[in-house]
């Protein structure tokens, strides 16, 4: 036992002489050339890997891991020693260090690495770098993406939220204001959804696709999202009021870029009058605007599930444009039409016991282009609503639940193509195929 003990104690001073050597060196640049940039992932949460704390966490830029501290016994300090890993990046302050010695690595922004590290940690743009988005890109393995058109992982959880993203981050006054400001003096929802806009149009992904996995668990547990059942228009509408409490800036960009009003009126015949009169007027703004799909039972008059139906969108439409007509009793009037106006195609009975399988499956025409009140509008995004089918437990594919999986189309004005983004796939799409599939929320952009 003794021996032991007098060995360890060798030991450990063995380890402390090494360590004030170290120390006392300068610190040597050579290691930058230890760096591994295809290691690095700044999507996910960022905890010490040995402590779990948040707090004064380092990136290891050899190895990829998160550890707290800089100081001597830190989880950093000593894993430097123990892995003779030395390079390593502070993820709040963005500033370099050269650990054991505990150096910061002065004129970053002169190596290049160093330079697409932090942009990769925390993109920055001018309005410059904006003008010709978006455009081609190379990714650390030479694959070539499309900035603002990327796709995501784990879609099988948040397909809906990455859709959702990608809407906001194609609106042009939401997203530059994301891209051109700094959002450290705002609250940590701001911070962190500035962060994955910024990340989205990055022309320098180290990986051709992103994570947002860590938002949307800190939305969950941090911000108060609990929406069961949950679609992209139900998260759209939860992330447009949260942002509307925590921003007047974006509140006003918002309102302004995407806020509609209609007016609806209860009209009521009376019987001693030849002409029926319009009782109760009120203005409702919305941030999307809700479309009722054709009732469709899909086995009565000899239809089968092979022969649906479909609809023009203008008529959709018609309950928002046309004048009163005898047979209804409620007549809506848009009376505000914004730059973005925003439809959702009402698919789903939520008070049905299978709402994905018992869904409304009609197909909903439109062209790229349509006229609502005289004013003109382009399609830019469109969200299709695709079924995964889960085999029950007896293995019968057709018994099991149908689970709802969310594709996003998106327009890119530059090269005049429509962009199929599914999981972390993106793929070009022809125009006049768009409607093939069940559209459930679309976007579309006033024309001057
Ligand atoms: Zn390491």
């Amino acid at each position: 036992m003794e021996v032991d003990n007098k060995r360890r104690h060798s030991e450990d001073e063995l380890k402390q002489e090494a360590v004030k050597k170290i120390k006392s060196q300068e610190p040597n640049y050579a290691y930058l050339e230890t760096v591994v940039r295809e290691k690095l992932d700044f999507d996910s949460e960022k905890i010490c890997c040995i402590t779990l704390s948040p707090l004064n966490v380092y990136c290891c830029l050899v190895c990829g891991n998160y550890y707290q501290g800089r100081h001597e016994k830190s989880p950093a300090f000593i894993h430097s020693i123990d892995e003779n890993h030395h390079v390593f990046l502070n993820l709040t302050s963005l500033k370099f260090y050269m650990l054991p010695q505990n150096v910061q690595i002065l004129h970053d922004g002169e190596v290049q690495l160093l330079n697409s590290i932090k942009f990769a940690a925390y993109p920055t743009y001018c309005p410059k770098d904006l003008e010709d988005f978006p455009r081609q890109c190379f990714d650390l393995s030479n694959r070539t993406y499309l900035n603002g058109f990327i796709g995501f992982t784990n879609a099988a959880t948040y397909d809906y939220a990455h859709s959702v993203l990608l809407l906001i981050s194609h609106m042009v006054p939401v997203r530059d204001h994301f891209l051109l400001n700094h959002f450290d003096n705002q609250g940590e929802f701001i911070k962190r959804l500035s962060i994955c806009v910024k990340k989205i149009w990055s022309p320098k992904l180290f990986k051709y696709h992103l994570s947002v996995d860590d938002f949307l668990s800190y939305l969950k547990v941090r911000e108060g999202l609990n929406l069961n059942p949950i679609d992209p228009r139900l998260f759209l509408l939860w992330l447009f009021n949260k942002i509307c409490s925590s921003s007047n800036e974006l509140k006003s960009i918002l309102n302004h870029s995407c806020r509609g009003k209609v007016k609806i009126a209860k009209v009521e015949s009376k019987p001693e009058a030849s002409e029926s009169v319009t009782g109760k007027v009120i203005v409702k703004p919305f941030w999307v605007l809700t479309l009722d799909l054709p009732e469709f039972s899909p086995f009565e008059d000899g239809n089968s599930v092979d022969d649906l139906p479909q609809i023009n969108i203008t008529k959709l439409l018609t309950k928002f444009t046309k004048s009163r007509s005898s047979s209804t009793s409620t007549v809506f009037e848009l009376t505000r039409l914004p730059q973005f106006l925003i439809f959702h195609f009402n698919r789903f009975d939520r008070n049905s016991d299978h709402p994905v399988k018992n869904r409304n499956q009609t197909l909903v025409e439109f062209s790229s282009e349509l006229e609502i009140l005289h004013v003109k509008y382009r399609l830019k995004a469109n969200v299709v609503h695709v079924v995964i089918k889960q085999p029950s437990t007896d293995g019968n594919a057709f018994n099991g639940d149908e689970k709802s999986h969310w594709i996003t189309q998106l327009y890119d004005n530059k090269s005049e193509k429509w962009i199929e983004i599914d999981g972390i796939n993106t793929t070009e799409r022809e125009a006049e195929l768009l409607f093939l599939k069940e559209t459930f929320i679309q976007v579309w952009e006033k024309q001057e």
